[in-house]
């Protein structure tokens, strides 16, 4: 599966969904859609390229009064910041002699869609919109703007800035994902998952997520598990509560010695101090890394206990990190 990603070789967005000039209204009507103004390297007619193959579902305009616009759809699944799904794209303001194609036809990946114009427009740029699904026409909103049909989505949410193609100069504030991979399914290893004892660039990553989730002031899922591996480590009983003993190891290696137990005895899953967080920052250290050792196992077990929770992961908790524990993961916002 193939990751979607803006086509322009310059990414320079001249008006973002919410600017003034022109998209407020689109944005902020009933419905509303999420239009950005690409004006490629400079004031002249850079071309879009298809990122996936897609296919031409409209093209209005040509040879009338109707500013030109060309919807496609992908022709498969691809993998967005979001979702996986079909995704669509409309371009507006190419000019009458730019639209080689007909409606039917599909833009293979590479090949060109279309170039910047002034079709309805007063300088070269394309109007850009993108959403999950399909589409083919427009329909006017509450505040008047001619916004697509279908589910439209912000362009970050669909759209990755693929940096191996793409140099960035203005994103016009919008905060894209960005990527030099866009081959989704080469994140797993060959086999399928990854276990302990590997390690790497994509392990790194995945470790990095991990402590996102690890820090906090919260004594949750992931901290439960992550004590439970400081005792696997430490040859302390494994009950990923911090008492005094374990407590006591974890200041041996550095944990700050202010941080007290609760009237209670000990820290346990549903605390929230300022000295969990402490404690928090503690094992985030050890979670850091590149290499799959018994952190990350045990948080990829936190993981899979929270999605079972949560209805998004039916397999076993085993601290193996394969295809339905990577869709769990980026369920909860995992990116790569
Ligand atoms: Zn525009």
């Amino acid at each position: 599966m193939k990751k979607f990603y803006l086509g322009m070789e310059t990414i320079r967005i001249t008006q973002n969904y919410d600017g003034k000039t022109s998209h407020y209204n689109h944005s902020h009507g009933t419905p509303a859609d999420y239009p950005i103004d690409m004006a490629g390297a400079d004031g002249g007619q850079s071309c879009y390229f298809a990122p996936v193959d897609m296919k031409i579902t409209a093209i209005k305009g040509v040879g009338s009064s109707t500013t030109n616009t060309v919807w496609l759809v992908s022709t498969e699944e691809v993998k967005t910041p979001t979702f996986i799904d079909k995704v669509f794209m409309s371009l507006t303001h190419w000019n009458d002699n730019a639209m080689k194609w007909k409606v039917g036809d599909i833009v293979k990946a590479g090949e060109v869609i279309t170039w910047e114009g002034t079709d309805g427009a007063s300088g070269n740029h394309l109007h850009v919109c993108f959403g999950r699904g399909y589409s083919d026409n427009w329909v006017k909103n509450s505040k008047g703007s001619w916004v697509d049909t279908g589910d439209n989505k912000k362009p970050q949410e669909v759209a990755y800035i693929y940096d191996k193609f793409s140099k960035t100069v203005d994103t016009c504030g919008i905060n894209f994902e960005h990527t030099d991979n866009i081959d989704y399914d080469n994140f797993l290893p060959p086999r399928g998952y990854y276990q302990k004892g590997d390690s790497g660039e994509n392990v790194e990553k995945i470790d990095d997520f991990y402590m996102t989730k690890v820090r906090g002031n919260y004594f949750g899922e992931y901290t439960y598990w992550c004590v439970k591996a400081f005792q696997h480590i430490n040859h302390l009983e494994e009950d990923g509560n911090i008492g005094a003993i374990t407590l006591g190891k974890m200041k041996e290696q550095g944990l700050n010695k202010n941080v007290r137990l609760p009237e209670r005895g000990w820290f346990t899953k549903g605390d929230s101090s300022d000295d969990v967080a402490i404690i928090d920052n503690f094992l985030c250290e050890k979670v850091k890394g590149n290499y799959y050792g018994d952190y990350t196992e045990n948080c990829t077990k936190a993981l899979q206990t929270i999605g079972k929770q949560d209805g998004v992961y039916d397999d076993a908790i085993d601290g193996c990190f394969g295809a339905k524990t990577l869709k769990t993961a980026e369920y909860y916002g995992f990116h790569y």
